[in-house]
């Protein structure tokens, strides 16, 4: 890897400013905010312990929510302290501030492998301007910058980028955290000389969010598998009837490209054959953004090419699933981004079950490097408990769609070269 890694440093004493992505899911109960899923926390626990061992003074920021520059007391994150204090079996400080006197009291107290979790960085309008001088009152505790937050550091923000800035400016070190190591090593290196055959599955909800991750790895893959609502806009482009589906019609150009460009360098390019479909039925129930609840009625397995008008498809059918099945078992390398339908939905998620068996019979089978590109496809496999039986799978959103499509993230850099 290019980056500075923590294994490269020697942190003893030194005052560790480490960014990590705690925006994790909170709930109201008994007029207090409970954590209901601990995953970011236990994702960073390798990273504290290796800096916690080589004798660092810790000093924790992350963001959680969007409190708009206000001091919102649901968004704060006390709780995340007392529950990374149970994880980690040792004591952590909490400040209810991210700069000033009173941060810069606690930290001037903390010893070797002491733990402080600083408050909700974006309680600061400022974080999210990247305001210099923000960020240089962040960088006052800051001997060391480490950067663990993949899932957010595609944005240039003054936790996630400025304040590695000042640090560096100073002759200090700003190196990844164990979690950002093994996303770039995934993302990344992994991907840039892949075993073959290398098999991508690409789903969700709109091509215009994929058509670069599309695009580039048309240069890279052997095979690439389209479900999702994205397969529509394939399906129309193909000038096939769509009926109600999720559809970009705006986006058939796009779609015309990325088939030809398949052609071209002969990349196996496979957009469903049949369909999972159902009537949408526009209620009077509302939903929480306020807008009439659609139930989808009568589902039924279509197998023309063609969906009828009235008719939405909601997941791939059970012909191309096997088909999808047969390419991913012969896979070496596979990378896998969004599911295959509205897997939300149990009557609309066998496709993309189907999908994650292959992809965890693949791995188990024939060894082969399985790398789930975050998001819905994460939440499916561990939906379906097979988010252990795969090789990897990403923490980041957003930040692992940028990164696959081969932008350069600030976050990562912003960090200091090998
Ligand atoms: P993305 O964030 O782009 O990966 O999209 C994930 C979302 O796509 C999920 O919420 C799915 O319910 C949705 N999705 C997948 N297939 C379909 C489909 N055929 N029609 C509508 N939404 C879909």
């Amino acid at each position: 890897m290019a980056k500075l890694t923590i294994r490269d440093l020697n942190v003893r004493g030194k005052r560790v400013f480490l960014r990590v992505d705690y925006n994790v899911p909170l709930e109201e109960k008994d007029g207090q905010m409970v954590i209901t899923d601990d995953t970011r926390i236990k994702e960073t626990l390798p990273t504290l312990k290796m800096l916690i061992e080589q004798g660092g003074k810790l000093i924790l920021a992350a963001h959680l929510g969007r409190p708009k520059g206000q001091r919102e007391p649901s968004m704060s994150l006390r709780p995340v302290a007392a529950r990374l204090a149970e994880m980690l079996g040792r004591p952590v400080a909490f400040v209810d501030d991210c700069i000033g006197e009173k941060v810069e009291k606690t930290v001037g107290l903390l010893k070797e492998g002491d733990v402080l979790l600083l408050e909700n960085v974006r309680y600061y309008n400022e974080e999210e301007k990247n305001d210099p001088a923000f960020a240089e009152k962040l960088a006052k505790v800051a001997d060391v910058y480490v950067n663990d937050a993949f899932g957010a550091a595609h944005r240039a923000h003054a936790s996630t980028e400025g304040v590695a800035r000042v640090v560096a400016k100073r002759g200090g070190k700003c190196a990844a955290g164990l979690l950002m190591e093994r996303e770039l090593k995934f993302l990344g290196d992994e991907l840039e000389n892949p075993a073959r055959p290398f098999v991508v599955i690409l789903g969700g909800a709109k091509v215009s969010d994929k058509i670069k991750v599309i695009d580039r790895l048309l240069e890279k893959a052997d095979t690439i598998l389209i479900g999702g609502a994205m397969a529509y806009t394939f399906k129309l482009a193909q000038g096939f009837k769509i009926g109600k589906s999720l559809v970009e019609p705006d986006k058939t150009d796009v779609a015309k490209a990325a088939l030809e460009k398949a052609k071209q360098r002969g990349v196996q390019f496979l957009i469903p054959t049949d369909n999972i479909v159902a009537t949408p039925v526009v209620t009077d129930k509302l939903n929480k953004k306020g807008k009439p609840v659609i139930d989808l009625n009568d589902p039924r397995t279509n197998t023309d090419k063609n969906i009828p008008d009235n008719e939405e498809g909601v997941d791939i059918g059970p012909a191309s699933a096997e088909t999808f099945s047969k390419a991913i078992a012969g896979a070496k390398t596979i990378l896998w981004n969004g599911p295959m339908g509205i897997f939300e939905d149990k009557r609309f998620a066998a496709g993309t079950n189907a999908v994650a068996q292959a992809v965890v019979e693949a791995t188990q089978k024939n060894g082969a490097k399985s790398i789930i590109g975050g998001g819905d496809s994460v939440k499916a496999l561990n939906k379906a408990k097979l988010g252990d039986k795969v090789t990897f799978m990403s923490t980041g959103g957003g930040a692992s769609l940028e990164f696959l499509e081969g932008v350069e993230l600030p976050g990562v850099a912003a960090l200091s070269d090998k």
